[in-house]
C-alpha cells in the first residue's frame, strides 16, 4: 500500500537508460532456429554474458582435448577472444585461474592467464612447457563453470510472445537477460507464449507464462460456473460477483425469476448486460431490461453467452464510467502463490453516464468502458500523463480519490481480497488442466501467468470484478488516428510505464537463479495458528537485481502472505485432488462409471440407505446433464463441475442437519481420512514386500511424491482448522486484515 500511494513512480527515464545499456549485450545468433545460422566461434564480438555462460564451458572442454595441441589458440576463448580480454566476466575468470595455479607452489614458474599452460624456469634460465596435473585443471574448470554458471544470463524464448514482444523485449533488456526472437534449439529458462500454454509444444523443462487450461477456466461461462460454485458454499465471501445466468441452459431460470420480481414489485427496473461466452473487447455485448428482449441467438457458438445482473451505480469521475485493469501474477499453483501490480490502469467511457434507460441503453460509449471500443469516439482523449485522458493510472484514480476524502486503503484491501478469493475459485478446475497436460512423474514445464482482473467500483466504493483476461493486452502503442480515417500505432507512455514494470518484475520473480522454498514450507508457513501475518509492515519483496540497479518490484506479494484468511476458502481444491487421485490414468480429465465407483467404495460412502446402484443411477443422472451443458466437450465421463455435484449431494445426504459448506467440510474428512487409513495399509503392504526399494520409490507408491495428490494429513487437518475457526471469528471483517 505505502509503495502504491508513497513512492508508486516506476523511473521511467531510468528504465530507458537501462534499456540503452543492456542494448549492448548481443543476441547470441548462433543459437537462434533456424538450424543454419553459424556457430558461435565466427561470431566477432561475443558479448560478455554469452562468454560467462556457454563458452566458459567450452574452454575448459578444450583445455582437456584438442587444445593442447595447438598452443595458439589456447589463449582464445571459443568466440575469439583472450580471456585477459573480457570486461567483467574474463577479468574475474583469469584471477580465478592465476589464482588456482598460484597455489601450485612451483617456484621459479609462470603462467600464462587462461591457458592452462605453465613455463618453469630449467637451471639453464631458459623455460620450459608444463601442463598442470588433470586435478589441477580440472579443479580450475570447475571453479570457471562455477562462476559462468552463476553468471549465466536467464534465456527467454521470445519467439511467440505476439503482441506483448515490445514490452518484453524492453524488459529483457532491463534486465540484460538474453532473447532468443528466433527461438533456441536448446532449451531455454523461460518461454514467453503469446496466446497458451500450447504455442510451443513439447516443452520439457523451464517455465512458460501459460497456465494449460487458463484460457478455457476464464471464458465467461466456466468463470461465472466457478464463481457460482463459490457462492453456493461461501454467498458472503463471494458477493463481489454480479448474480449471472448462463445460457441457453438456464433461460428458463432467468426468464421466471425476474418475471417474478417484477411481478411482486413492479418499481424493480433492474437491467441486464448479456455476454456472448467467447467474446472480447465488448463484442457482441448488449443491455436488455427485461428477458423477452434477449437476442434470438443462431449457430451454436452464439448461443452460448452470460446474462449477469448490470451494476447501474458506478463510481463515476468527472461524470464518466470507468473501470480498472488490475495485472495478477500467479506465480505458482502448488504451492499457491499470487502478486498483483502495485499500478494498474483505469480505463474511461466517453460519454457521460446516466443510469439505464430504454433510450440510452444501446449508447456503448455511455456503458461499456473498453477501451477497443471508447477508442473510436470523438471524445476519446489521448495523453501522455498518467491522470488525465481516457486512459489513466489506477494511482492517479487512486489519489484523486483520496483527495476527495475516500478511504482508498480500505479500497484497495478489498480489491486483494476480490482477487484472492477469484484465484481459488478457479485454481481447482486449473489443476485438472495441469495434471492433464504435465502428468506428474513427466519431464514438463513450470508455469505462471499474468491475468488482466477488470474491475469495476460501484458509487459505495465496492470493487465488482467483472471478467478476468487470460491474456491482457500487453501492446505499449496505442491506435491513434493520424490523418483522417488512416489509424497508425504511436507508442503509449501509460501502457509503456505499467505494462514493461509489470513485464520486467515478473521476469524477475521467475528467475531461475531464486530459490524456491518447499512446498511444505510454504504450506506450513500457511497453516500454523502461531503469530498473526504483520499486515502494516511492508514485507521486503525479493528481487534479482545484486546491483540494485533495479528499481523495487512493482509486483506484491498477497498469497501465501494473507494464507491465514483465506484458506479456509479452499475447500474445493481438497474435492479436485480427490477427483485427480481417482481420475486413474494419467491424462485424463474426466472420471469414469468404474473410477466413481471406485472413489465411492475406497471412501465407504454407500450402505444399505445408498447402494452402489444408487451410486450408477448418480454417475449417470449427472455426467448426461453436464454433457448436455458442455457440448464441446471432448472426452465422455464426468468432469470435475460434475463431480462437485455429486459430492455436494452425498454431503447432503450424508449430514442433512448442517450448512452446505459444513456439509461438504465433513465429507471431505470422511473421505481424507478413509484414504489415510488405506494409505496406511498400502504402506505397511509395500513395505512388507518391498523392504529392499529405495526410499524415493516408496513414496511415489503412495502418491505422496506429488503434493497434489497427497497433502499430509496434519496440513490438511490444519485447513479444517483454519476453515473451523474462521467461521467461529466471523464476522469480525477480513477486509481490517488485509490491508497493506
Ligand atoms: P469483454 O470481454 O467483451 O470486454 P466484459 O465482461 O469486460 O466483456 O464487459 C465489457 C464492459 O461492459 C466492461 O468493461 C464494463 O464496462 C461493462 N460491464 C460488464 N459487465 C458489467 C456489469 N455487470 N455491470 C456494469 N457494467 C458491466
Amino acid at each position: 500500500m505505502s509503495d502504491l500511494y508513497g513512492k508508486s513512480t516506476v523511473h521511467l527515464e531510468r528504465m530507458k537508460s537501462f534499456g540503452e545499456d543492456a542494448e549492448k549485450v548481443d543476441v547470441d545468433t548462433d543459437e537462434q532456429m533456424p538450424a543454419s545460422s553459424p556457430p558461435a566461434s565466427v561470431s566477432p564480438e561475443p558479448s560478455s554474458s554469452a562468454i560467462a555462460g556457454t563458452d566458459a564451458s567450452n574452454t575448459c572442454k578444450q583445455g582437456r582435448g584438442k587444445s593442447r595441441g595447438k598452443p595458439g589458440k589456447d589463449d582464445t576463448n571459443s568466440g575469439g577472444k583472450r580471456v585477459s580480454d573480457l570486461p567483467l566476466h574474463g577479468t574475474v575468470v583469469s584471477a580465478h585461474v592465476g589464482r588456482n595455479l598460484n597455489r601450485l607452489g612451483h617456484e621459479g614458474t609462470l603462467h600464462i592467464k587462461g591457458t592452462g599452460r605453465i613455463l618453469q624456469s630449467e637451471t639453464n634460465g631458459n623455460y620450459v612447457t608444463i601442463h598442470p596435473s588433470k586435478h589441477i585443471q580440472d579443479t580450475r574448470c570447475e571453479d570457471t563453470l562455477k562462476i559462468a554458471r552463476k553468471r549465466r544470463p536467464v534465456t527467454v524464448d521470445t519467439s511467440k510472445a505476439k503482441t506483448s514482444l515490445e514490452a518484453l523485449k524492453l524488459s529483457i533488456k532491463q534486465l540484460k537477460w538474453k532473447e532468443f526472437p528466433l527461438g533456441r534449439r536448446t532449451a531455454c529458462d523461460i518461454y514467453w507464449h503469446g496466446v497458451s500454454f500450447h504455442d510451443n509444444e513439447h516443452i520439457a523443462s523451464g517455465q512458460v507464462n501459460k497456465f494449460p487450461g487458463m484460457i478455457e477456466m476464464l471464458r465467461k461461462i466456466n468463470l461465472s460456473r466457478a464463481m457460482r460454485t463459490m457462492q453456493e458454499l461461501f454467498p458472503e465471501e463471494y458477493d463481489f460477483y454480479p448474480r449471472s445466468w448462463i445460457l441457453p441452459e438456464e433461460y428458463q431460470q432467468f426468464f421466471t425469476q425476474i418475471r417474478m420480481v417484477k411481478k411482486n414489485d413492479a418499481t424493480v427496473n433492474s437491467t441486464f448486460i448479456v455476454k456472448p461466452d467467447g467474446g472480447s473487447q465488448g463484442d457482441g455485448i448488449y443491455l436488455i431490461r427485461d428477458p423477452g428482449d434477449l437476442k434470438p441467438m443462431a449457430g451454436s457458438q452464439a448461443k452460448q453467452a452470460v446474462v449477469q445482473e448490470y451494476i447501474q451505480k458506478p463510481l463515476l469521475i468527472d461524470k464518466l464510467k470507468f473501470d480498472i485493469r488490475l495485472y495478477v501474477l500467479i506465480k505458482s499453483m502448488e504451492p499457491l502463490e499470487i502478486y498483483i501490480a502495485k499500478e494498474g490502469l483505469t480505463r474511461f467511457c466517453t460519454e457521460p453516464y446516466q443510469e439505464p434507460s430504454q433510450k440510452n441503453l444501446s449508447h456503448v460509449f455511455m456503458h461499456l468502458t473498453n477501451y477497443s471500443l471508447n477508442v473510436h469516439s470523438s471524445n476519446f482523449v489521448h495523453s501522455d500523463s498518467q491522470n488525465t485522458g481516457s486512459k489513466r493510472t489506477l494511482s492517479s484514480v487512486l489519489y484523486r480519490l483520496a483527495a476527495k476524502g475516500v478511504d482508498i486503503k480500505k479500497v484497495w484491501s478489498d480489491i486483494i481480497s476480490l482477487v484472492i478469493k477469484t484465484v481459488i475459485a478457479v485454481v481447482p478446475e486449473l489443476k485438472v488442466f495441469y495434471q492433464a497436460d504435465i502428468p506428474p512423474g513427466k519431464p514438463g514445464p513450470t508455469c505462471f501467468q499474468i491475468l488482466g482482473f477488470d474491475i469495476l467500483l460501484m458509487k459505495n466504493l465496492k470493487p465488482v470484478l467483472l471478467e478476468v483476461n487470460s491474456n491482457p493486452s500487453m501492446r505499449i502503442e496505442h491506435e491513434q488516428e493520424v490523418a483522417p480515417g488512416v489509424f497508425e500505432y504511436v507508442p503509449s507512455p501509460v501502457d509503456e510505464e505499467v505494462k514493461v514494470g509489470v513485464i520486467r518484475d515478473t521476469l524477475r520473480l521467475m528467475d531461475p537463479g531464486h530459490k524456491k522454498p518447499s512446498v511444505f514450507q510454504m504450506r506450513a508457513g500457511g497453516f500454523e495458528h502461531g503469530g498473526e501475518i504483520p499486515m502494516e509492515a511492508e514485507t521486503q519483496e525479493r528481487s534479482s537485481d545484486e546491483g540494485g540497479a533495479l528499481p523495487s518490484l512493482c509486483l506484491k506479494q498477497v498469497y501465501p502472505k494473507y494464507t491465514k484468511q483465506f484458506n479456509y476458502l479452499r475447500l474445493l481444491e481438497r474435492i479436485a485432488v480427490l477427483f485427480i487421485r481417482f481420475l486413474g490414468v494419467k491424462g485424463n480429465m474426466r472420471l469414469g462409471p468404474t473410477a466413481f465407483r471406485t472413489f465411492i467404495r475406497t471412501c465407504k460412502l454407500s450402505n444399505s440407505n445408498f447402494t452402489m446402484a444408487s451410486v450408477d443411477i448418480l454417475y449417470i443422472d449427472i455426467t448426461r446433464r453436464w454433457s448436455g451443458a458442455m457440448p464441446d466437450s471432448r472426452e465422455a465421463g464426468m468432469g470435475l463441475q460434475a463431480f462437485v455435484e455429486a459430492f455436494f449431494y452425498l454431503a447432503g445426504r450424508r449430514f442433512k442437519s448442517l450448512l452446505l459448506r459444513d456439509q461438504v467440510l465433513s465429507l471431505l474428512e470422511l473421505c481424507e481420512s478413509q484414504l489415510e487409513l488405506q494409505s496406511g495399509v498400502e504402506d505397511r503392504r509395500s513395505a512388507s514386500c518391498s523392504r529392499a526399494l529405495p526410499r524415493a520409490i516408496k513414496t511415489q507408491t503412495l502418491g505422496l511424491s506429488n503434493p497434489l495428490l497427497g497433502s499430509p494429513a496434519p496440513l490438511r487437518r490444519a485447513a479444517s482448522q483454519d476453515y473451523r475457526l474462521h467461521h467461529r471469528l466471523k464476522p469480525r471483517t477480513l477486509r481490517a486484515n488485509v490491508e497493506n
